[in-house]
């Protein structure tokens, strides 16, 4: 199966240090819907694993969050494509549980969402180390978005060696689309 599984924040819309919080405060970068609906054209499923903290935090509630992934869906589908999985971690760093991302609870809920051994050949799109680690741990191939916190991961230079660096989701779908089988 073609599959590919992308970050939120940071990768399809623009992030923040004060976290996105709201319908408003949730905005595509530029490029990335019309991205998924490429990678739908050509065949792709399109997952997305994002930790959302800010829910722990008390930030946004779960209908706000809800609502921004109306939003995601609505301008996917109005270029064409659809987002066929969503999974997110409402969890805080001292919650303990197993799907805050570097932990791979989120791909494991993808890979039997979508009834698959595991995730080799998938492709997971990230701006964080941690999104890339999590995909990982189950067979990912990682790739890395200088969008969002991108560039700083880069600079801090402890990214796995078989990491592909694309300018933006955009960079990356045009890569994906021109490979003759799923990475
Ligand atoms: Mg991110
Ligand atoms: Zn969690």
């Amino acid at each position: 199966m073609k599959l590919v599984i992308l970050d939120r924040d940071g990768v399809i819309n623009q992030d923040s240090d004060e976290y996105v919080k709201s319908v408003d405060e949730w905005i595509p970068l530029p490029g990335s819907i019309e991205a998924i609906a490429k990678l739908c054209h050509h065949g792709f499923r399109i997952a997305i694993a994002t930790n959302q903290s800010g829910l722990a935090r008390g930030y946004f509630d779960l209908a706000t969050l809800d609502a921004m992934h109306e939003k995601l869906q609505q301008l996917v589908e109005a270029a064409g494509g659809s987002i066929h999985y969503l999974v997110y971690c409402p969890h805080g760093p001292d919650d303990h549980c197993h799907c805050r991302k570097p932990l791979p609870g989120m791909f494991e809920q993808i890979r039997d969402a979508f009834a698959l051994a595991d995730l080799h050949e998938v492709a997971v799109i990230g701006d964080s180390l941690r999104d890339l680690e999590a995909g990982m741990s189950l067979g990912c191939q990682p790739f890395l978005v200088k969008t969002g916190k991108g560039e700083r991961t880069l600079a801090k230079g402890n990214l796995p060696a078989a990491t592909r660096v694309f300018a933006d989701l955009a960079a990356a779908a045009d890569y994906l689309c021109s490979q003759p089988e799923p990475v």
